[in-house]
């Protein structure tokens, strides 16, 4: 009774990973690609190996059902390890779910109410929640909300300086994400310094394709750099960031561009996308290494924002004991690295060179040994994250 099946179900996808919370390994995992579509591609990968197929997977419920029979044949058997939850990723949680929550009818409600502030991620999270309670109707279902870590954001860094009344009709705070990422490198960042999280303060950067950044003061989350969405702060692969507001009247009344073409622009062909056509570092640097001046400058917009934001939460925190990074670029950019914390030296961010080079593929101190501030890499794990907190509800319940 040690394993819980995480889902993370997007619009056309469903990852899945088995974890065993005993010893946070991963006994299977997978991927069900292009639901919807006129082929699905499915990929497990269990104790036998890997297994790839293509089959017609019309929606979320013919997933979970795809996902199932994978495991009835090449195993893991679900019915042997006795699951204990099915943890689901919920990435809006509104100013209602500040906590994991176990899923009833209700919940399931909320997290429709919600969809209007994540259009692109609720609705695709509910329907990997109705299947899974469908497939398993007897297992405790326990949502973990993306932006629950943040519930501690104090009024004066979520209210955006627009008319009140506004602002609270339409919902339109800043609410954060990636925060099962952020609460869980947290941790293991103090545990790296032998602290406790209540005694540690952090300035976390998750850089993966999606990218955001955290001020993190005794264990809690005090500022962070996505918004209202997922759209706001660091330059990320295909999303621009920060900008202007006005940027977007001006698409709309000079350029003539609808709301949803806008969207589109800023959403997903923006950012390293936007400004050197590729939106995979490791593309971007094969392009520098050509010549390619878009790509130089792409990295330098992105590495300039990043020190903007470590800057601007020193500031907030007052003492930083470690800058962490996370996710795929954060866990294998030691370029990144390096660029986005030079000229900090005066703060006491320093990173040595040698340690730094290279991916990372375990907890990894890249800072020197007397420096003022460590300057950490920590694999992100965000299904164990998952499966801990899925847990600790079904326990608590
Ligand atoms: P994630 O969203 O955390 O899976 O991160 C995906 C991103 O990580 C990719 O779009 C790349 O930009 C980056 N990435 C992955 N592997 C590498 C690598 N070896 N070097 C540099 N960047 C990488």
């Amino acid at each position: 009774m040690n394993h819980v099946l995480v889902l993370n179900s997007g619009s056309s996808s469903i990852k899945y990973q088995l974890v065993d919370v005993s010893t946070g390994e991963a006994a299977a995992g997978g991927l069900v690609e292009r639901i919807g579509e006129s082929e699905g591609v499915l990929r497990h990968d269990g104790p036998t190996g890997r297994t790839e197929r293509t089959q017609v997977v019309p929606d979320h419920t013919a997933g979970v059902r795809a996902v199932l029979d994978l495991f009835d044949e090449v195993g893991p058997s679900l019915t042997e390890l006795e699951l204990v939850a099915v943890g689901h990723r919920v990435v809006q949680g509104g100013d209602r779910f500040t906590e994991p929550t176990l899923v009833d009818d209700d919940v399931e409600a909320a997290i429709e109410e919600l969809s209007p502030l994540a259009p692109l991620h609720n609705p695709p999270n509910l329907a990997g929640i109705r299947a899974a309670r469908t497939a398993f109707p007897d297992l405790p279902h326990v949502a973990i909300f993306d932006t629950a870590f943040h519930h501690t954001l104090p009024p004066e860094a979520y209210t955006y300086a627009i008319d009140r009344e506004t602002a609270r009709t339409y919902g339109i705070r800043r609410y954060g994400f990636h925060g099962t990422s952020h609460a869980y490198v947290s941790r293991r960042a103090a545990a790296m310094l032998g602290k406790d999280p209540a005694e540690v303060n952090l300035v976390v950067a998750h850089l993966g394709n999606g990218a955001s950044i955290t001020a993190v003061e005794g264990g809690c989350s005090v500022e962070t750099s996505m918004g209202l969405t997922p759209l706001e702060g660091l330059v990320m692969g295909t999303r621009s960031g920060d900008l202007d507001p006005a940027v977007i009247f001006h698409l709309q009344r000079v350029a003539g561009m609808s709301t949803d073409e806008i969207d589109t622009l800023l959403n997903r062909r923006s950012g390293l996308l936007g400004l050197a056509g590729v939106n995979d570092l490791r593309d971007i640097h094969a392009a520098i290494e050509a010549g390619d001046d878009d790509a130089a400058l792409a990295l330098e917009v992105y590495c300039h924002r990043l020190r903007h934001y470590v800057g601007a939460y020193y500031a907030q925190l007052g003492r930083v004991d470690a800058v962490v990074f996370t996710a795929g670029v954060g866990e294998n950019d030691d370029v990144v690295r390096l660029e986005a914390l030079s000229g900090l030296e005066r703060l006491g961010i320093v990173v040595d060179p040698e340690r730094n080079e290279g991916r990372k593929k375990a907890e990894t101190v890249i800072s020197p040994d007397d420096a003022e501030v460590a300057v950490l890499v920590i694999p992100t794990n965000e299904e164990l994250e998952i499966a801990q907190q899925a847990v600790a509800v079904v326990q608590g319940a």
